[in-house]
C-alpha cells in the first residue's frame, strides 16, 4: 500500500504542476533505430541469394559449434558447460546475444529491447526452474520453494486504461454489465473442464512426451481460429472479446482471427487458468519474475561464462552449415573484419529462427525446408521513451509494472511496461529518470514488415508518444528521447493447423532417429529436431516463442550433441 501511495503522490505532483501553469517547455526529441542491425540480416540473404559466398581466410577447430545466441543457443551452451564440455564456440550475427531476450539502456537507464519477463515456472518447465536455482532466484524454504521477492514483479502489476480512467488488472471490469461478467465466468469454466480434460504444458513439447499423436481435443483447437471457436461457443461480449484479442497479440503477435483455438485456450491452461472478477486465483502461481531490462537479466547471465571461457563470438554471421560424412563445417562473416571463418566440428547446434536456418544448413532437410513454408512470422516493434520526471495520470488505479490502453490508437499497440517500477529506493522510484518500453505487435497488418522497414523512426516514435498522450497529456513534455528497435520476424504465430503439422514432425523425430541413438539415449526422447550431426533448437519450433520454448529446446539441443 505504502508504494501505491508513493506512485500516486507522484503523479499527483505532477498533475498539479500542470495545472498551475507549470507545464515544462516542449523539447526536441532524440533518438534513432537501436538494436537490430537490419543490415547485417539482409546482407546475409542477399550473399545467400547470389549463391557465392567468400572463402574462408581462417580454418577452426572445435566440438560443438553453436548457431545463434538468443535463449536457445545460450541454454544449449549452457548444458555443455555443465555437462564439462568447454571446446565449443557460440557464433552470434548481432554484437550482443540474447536475441530477442537483450536488454538495452536509453540515457543511462536500463530497459528491455524485447522480452520482459518470465512467469514463474511451472513443474513442466523443470529446465527453467533449474536454471533460476542456479541464478539464486528460486530455493527451497521449509520444504516449499520460495522465489526471491525482489526479482517478482512489485505490486501494483498491472492496470487498464479503460473508459477514461485506469482500472486495476487487465480484463475490463469498470462498470461492465451482469451480462459480460456472465461471460468471464462461463469462459473461465470452459477453460477449466479443457483443462482437466487434456494436458496443456508450457513448454510445449512436453505435451508430446508421451510419445503419442495429438489428443483429440488439441486437434479440434488446431483446426479453427480462436475467432472461429469463440463464435461457435457464444463468446460474443465485446469486452471478453477485446482481452482474449488482448492476450493473443500479447503471446502470439497476432489476434483471435488470426491464431488458432488451441493457441487462445494454451494461453491461459498452459498457466493459472481464467479467472472471472472475484474468483479465487492462487497468486503464487500468477506471479511473474521481471527486472528493468527485462530478459536481458537472464541473457546476461547467461552469457556471462561464455564471455569468460572465450567461446562467444559476436558480430559473426553463420552463411552455411554444411554436413559431411565426417563432420560439420560452418562458415561465419566477421562483418568489423569482412572475413569468413571456417568452423570444423563434429555436431553444431542450430539455434537460428526456422527461416535462416533453411537457407544456411545444406543441404536443408525435408522437415527444414517444410518448416520455413509452413510458418508466419509477426513483426513487432518496440519504443523505448526516456522520461526524466513522473508524468501526469488520469484518475484511478496508481501506475503499474504493465499500463495498457483499452483503446490503443496504434494497431497492435499493447501498453507500456516502466523500467522504473522494480527499484526498492521509493525516492528513486517516483523522482529519478525511466523508460516507458511501449510495444506493438504488427501480425494482423498485412504491410506490417515493409512498413517497419521503410517508415522513418519519427514515424513510430511520434505515434508511441500520441496513443500514449491519451492517459499522459504531458508524455511530449517529458519524453526526451526515443528508441525504437524493429524485429521484422520477432515470433512464429501459431495459426491453425500448426500444431499437428510441428507434432508430426516431433514423432517424426522420435521414430525416425531411434535406431541411431547411442544405448545411453534409445530410452530418452529427444525433444528436438535433429539429424545426425544437427540438432535444431529455437522457440520457432514450438510454433510460438516465450523463454520456457526457446530455453527448453536449447537444453535438449545442448544434450542432443552430446550423444
Ligand atoms: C518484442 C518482443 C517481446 C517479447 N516479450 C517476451 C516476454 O516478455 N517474455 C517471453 O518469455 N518471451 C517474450 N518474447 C519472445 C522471445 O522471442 C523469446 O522469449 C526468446 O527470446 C526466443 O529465443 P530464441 O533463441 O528462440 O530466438 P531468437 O531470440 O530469435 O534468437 C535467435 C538468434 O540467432 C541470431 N541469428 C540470426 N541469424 C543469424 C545468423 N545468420 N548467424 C548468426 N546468428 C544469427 C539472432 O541475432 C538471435 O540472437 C518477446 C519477443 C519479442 C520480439
Amino acid at each position: 500500500m505504502q508504494r501505491r501511495q508513493f506512485l500516486t503522490a507522484a503523479t499527483s505532483a505532477a498533475t498539479a504542476l500542470l495545472s498551475a501553469g507549470c507545464e515544462p517547455a516542449p523539447r526536441a526529441l532524440q533518438g534513432g533505430f537501436a538494436g537490430i542491425d537490419l543490415e547485417r540480416g539482409h546482407q546475409v540473404r542477399d550473399l545467400l541469394a547470389r549463391g557465392a559466398l567468400p572463402a574462408p581466410g581462417l580454418v577452426r577447430r572445435a566440438q560443438v559449434v553453436i548457431a545463434g545466441g538468443g535463449v536457445a543457443g545460450l541454454a544449449a551452451a549452457r548444458a555443455l558447460r555443465l555437462a564439462g564440455v568447454h571446446d565449443f564456440v557460440l557464433l552470434e550475427l548481432e554484437d550482443q546475444p540474447g536475441g530477442n531476450s537483450r536488454a538495452s539502456a536509453v540515457n543511462g537507464v536500463p530497459c528491455p529491447m524485447g522480452a520482459h519477463y518470465l512467469p514463474v515456472p511451472g513443474n513442466d518447465a523443470r529446465e527453467v526452474q533449474d536454471l533460476l536455482e542456479e541464478l539464486g532466484l528460486r530455493q527451497r524454504v521449509a520444504g516449499r520453494w520460495q522465489y526471491d521477492e525482489r526479482h517478482l514483479c512489485h505490486s501494483p502489476q498491472e492496470r487498464l486504461f479503460f473508459q477514461g480512467q485506469w482500472q486495476e488488472g487487465l480484463l475490463p471490469q469498470q462498470d461492465v454489465d451482469e451480462r459480460t461478467l456472465a461471460q468471464y465466468r462461463r469462459f473461465a469454466r470452459q477453460v477449466q473442464a479443457l483443462m482437466q480434460s487434456v494436458r496443456f504444458a508450457m513448454p510445449m513439447l512436453k505435451t508430446f512426451e508421451s510419445k503419442r499423436p495429438l489428443a483429440p481435443v488439441h486437434q479440434a483447437l488446431d483446426a479453427m481460429t480462436f475467432e472461429a471457436w469463440l463464435g461457435t461457443h457464444g463468446y460474443d461480449d465485446p469486452h471478453l472479446r477485446w482481452y482474449l484479442d488482448y492476450c493473443c497479440r500479447d503471446d502470439y503477435g497476432a489476434g483471435t482471427a488470426r491464431v488458432s483455438a488451441w493457441a487462445g485456450i494454451h494461453y491461459f491452461a498452459s498457466r493459472h487458468g481464467f479467472h472471472a472478477p472475484g474468483e479465487p486465483m492462487d497468486e503464487a502461481r500468477e506471479a511473474v519474475l521481471t527486472w528493468p531490462e527485462g530478459n536481458g537479466w537472464l541473457t546476461q547471465r547467461l552469457a556471462a561464462p561464455l564471455r569468460a571461457g572465450g567461446q562467444l563470438r559476436t558480430g559473426c554471421s553463420v552463411l552455411r552449415i554444411a554436413q559431411g560424412r565426417h563432420g560439420v563445417e560452418v562458415d561465419a562473416l566477421h562483418h568489423a573484419s569482412g572475413t569468413v571463418e571456417r568452423w570444423q566440428a563434429p555436431r553444431c547446434v542450430v539455434a537460428l529462427p526456422v527461416f535462416v536456418a533453411a537457407r544456411v544448413v545444406q543441404p536443408a532437410p525435408a522437415f527444414l525446408q517444410a518448416a520455413a513454408q509452413r510458418l508466419h512470422w509477426a513483426p513487432w516493434l518496440v519504443a523505448n521513451i526516456h522520461l526524466d520526471a513522473p508524468l501526469q495520470d488520469r484518475p484511478g488505479a496508481a501506475p503499474a509494472w504493465d499500463n495498457v490502453l483499452y483503446q490503443d490508437a496504434n494497431p497492435g499497440g499493447l501498453g507500456y511496461v516502466d523500467a522504473g517500477h522494480q527499484r526498492l529506493n521509493t525516492g528513486a522510484l517516483i523522482a529519478a529518470p525511466t523508460v516507458l518500453s511501449y510495444y506493438q505487435a504488427l501480425g494482423d497488418q498485412p504491410q506490417g514488415r515493409e512498413q517497419l522497414a521503410s517508415q522513418p523512426w519519427m514515424h513510430w516514435a511520434q505515434a508511441a508518444l500520441d496513443a500514449l498522450a491519451v492517459p499522459h497529456p504531458d508524455l511530449a513534455h517529458r519524453a526526451s528521447r526515443v528508441d525504437i528497435t524493429r524485429y521484422g520476424h520477432a515470433m512464429a504465430i501459431p495459426v491453425p493447423g500448426q500444431l499437428a503439422f510441428l507434432s508430426q514432425i516431433g514423432l517424426q523425430r522420435f521414430t525416425g532417429k531411434r535406431k541411431q541413438l547411442s544405448n545411453g539415449e534409445r530410452n530418452r526422447w529427444l525433444p528436438t529436431p535433429a539429424t545426425a550431426r544437427l540438432a535444431f533448437a529455437h522457440a520457432d519450433w514450438s510454433g510460438y516463442s516465450v523463454f520456457e520454448e526457446a530455453f527448453t529446446r536449447g537444453h535438449a539441443a545442448g544434450l542432443a550433441v552430446l550423444t
